[in-house]
């Protein structure tokens, strides 16, 4: 495992009911919800209900069944919030220290509602 999954990250409690969220999609395997402190007018976190802490573990070790259920969750995401068709969005992901991952639980940030700008800032 690259990463030792903390269980008690704040994504990990969202998913057990502990912290509430403005969930926008759920499936089997994926949870989506609205960011709490937004960048960008539309910020939605699209993450797998499994204990992977970042893109790469996700991708290693999650079944396909739970790839696919991610993937088709974020596209649906993107429908739902309007942003694809539309104007576009930013999907991205941070991971570890130097990607300054703040919780370490994968997720995918989704943004959009605005021209995001150069991607290293
Ligand atoms: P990271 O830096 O790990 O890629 O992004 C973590 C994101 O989670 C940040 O954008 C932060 O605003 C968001 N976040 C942190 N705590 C909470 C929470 O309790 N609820 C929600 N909805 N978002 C959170």
């Amino acid at each position: 495992m690259p990463y030792a999954y903390d269980p008690q990250n704040v994504f990990a409690r969202i998913l057990r009911g502990e912290i509430p969220n403005k969930t926008v999609l759920e499936t089997e395997h994926t949870l989506a919800f609205h960011d709490i402190a937004p960048h960008a007018p539309v910020h939605v976190l699209v993450i797998p209900k499994g204990p992977y802490a970042t893109f790469d573990h996700f991708a290693a070790k999650a079944s396909a069944e739970e790839i696919l259920d991610f993937h088709r969750a974020c596209a649906k995401v993107c429908e739902i919030v309007g942003v694809a068709p539309g104007q576009g969005y930013r999907a991205i992901t941070n991971a570890g220290a130097h990607g300054m991952q703040e919780v370490p639980h994968y997720h995918l940030h989704i943004l959009g509602g605005k021209v995001m700008g150069p991607l290293i800032q």
